[in-house]
């Protein structure tokens, strides 16, 4: 989470499975042939423990820590880092044990709200100081070739001391590790709840934040945290309110479990939802005020247009194009289930009598008893 100013760049993350050896052109045995051999596992932590300043070095590194993480486990390169740190850092053991058990707690009260919906992964954890922190954050930004939004350059060493007032912390879902910032005054609360934000970018569906934007991929993230937080009954930390007020307000458009499934499970339900209440390209239009234009005010002029009186009608009618194509999918039914759990009772009432007799449309008889659920018969 990044109490960002004007940090407005757009997301052209690739999907977060995508492993950093990877997009440096070097995969599995490859990346592993590059280097392992030549190292016991001691000279291994040495190579990662430096800190490279060219980047030619910078990709060797995440190589090597990926490579770490296949051979030798997550646990081992965990200790590394936190030895790392100890030493040179300026971040002691007891910091990174302190957020190591924040980190347990924040994964705990995910997994409370959200593990039915995905199993929540927990990733490595590094503790950094202010400068280091921005740095890793200059080197993300470098990595991904985006453009700093102040000076529409390149980003460059050193941006990030000059984009953010304060900076918190951040996930890099590329190299799968959650920066936070060694905050002594920060509180137990607000640093599960900073550390719980973080995470749920890790386990976001790839694609989710291409697809909606920074506005709303925040706003999502800072929604689904203070949701889990209020549900352990800890304080959340206050972040990104104009995005939390957007997200919430299309939350109230096409319901909470949508916006859930979307972010989980990938965004096109969230996109096919809005449309089928709001209108065929509302959501494009949407998305185009808050990204290529940034107006938020467009945007929320969008969300405050009336409810269209037909929009059981539209509901209907999305559920019968996924029954009626030549394939009924899983992702099908996902969706159809999505559009029925956002309906009112008195609108499910209506979808039923509408779609119930058309269940036999199915073959597959286990999709035929989900879709009856689904429906409530
Ligand atoms: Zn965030």
């Amino acid at each position: 989470m990044a109490k960002e100013t004007a940090q407005q760049t757009k997301s052209t993350q690739p999907p977060a499975h995508q492993s950093p050896a990877v997009e440096n052109g070097l995969a599995g045995p490859e990346a592993a042939a590059a280097w392992t051999p030549a190292f016991s596992p001691g000279e291994l932590a040495a190579g990662v423990c430096q800190l490279p300043a060219n980047p030619t070095t910078q990709r060797l590194r995440q190589a090597r820590v990926l490579t770490m993480q296949h051979t030798l486990g997550n646990h081992f390169v965990q200790r590394q880092l936190v030895q790392r740190q100890a030493a040179g850092g300026g971040t002691t053991a007891e910091a990174v044990n302190k957020a190591r058990a924040q980190q347990a707690r924040a994964q705990k009260i995910l997994l409370a709200v959200y593990g039915n919906i995905r199993p929540i992964v927990s990733y490595n954890i590094e503790v950094l100081d202010d400068a280091a922190l921005k740095s890793r954050y200059d080197d993300m930004k470098i990595r991904k070739q985006h453009t700093n939004p102040r000076t529409g350059q390149p980003w460059q060493r050193g941006d990030a001391a000059g984009v953010f007032q304060t900076l918190d912390g951040f996930a890099d879902q590329e190299l799968q590790i959650i920066y936070v910032l060694n905050d002594k005054d920060a509180g137990e609360e607000a640093r599960v709840s900073l550390i719980a934000h973080e995470m749920l970018h890790m386990n976001a569906a790839p694609g989710f934040a291409a697809a909606v934007g920074p506005d709303i991929d925040e706003g999502t993230t800072e929604t689904l945290t203070i949701k889990a937080c209020k549900a352990a009954k800890i304080t959340a930390q206050p972040a990104y309110g104009s995005q939390v007020d957007l997200v919430q307000r299309i939350g109230a458009i096409v319901g909470e479990g949508t916006l859930e499934q979307a972010y989980f499970n990938g965004p096109s339900i969230l996109s096919s939802t809005f449309d089928a209440v709001r209108g065929e390209g509302m959501f494009a239009r949407l998305h185009k005020y808050l990204t290529e234009q940034s107006d938020m005010e467009k945007a929320l002029s969008v969300l405050r247009a009336p409810r269209s009186p037909d929009w059981v009608k539209e509901k209907i009618k999305l559920i019968e194009d996924h029954l009626n194509s030549w394939w009924v999918s899983d992702d099908d039914m996902a969706q159809i289930k999505t559009i029925c759990a956002t309906a009112t009772p008195e609108e499910l009432a209506e979808i039923r009598a509408a779609i119930a007799p058309q269940v036999t449309k199915l073959s597959d008889h286990g999709q035929r008893a989900e879709l009856r659920l689904a429906l409530g018969v």
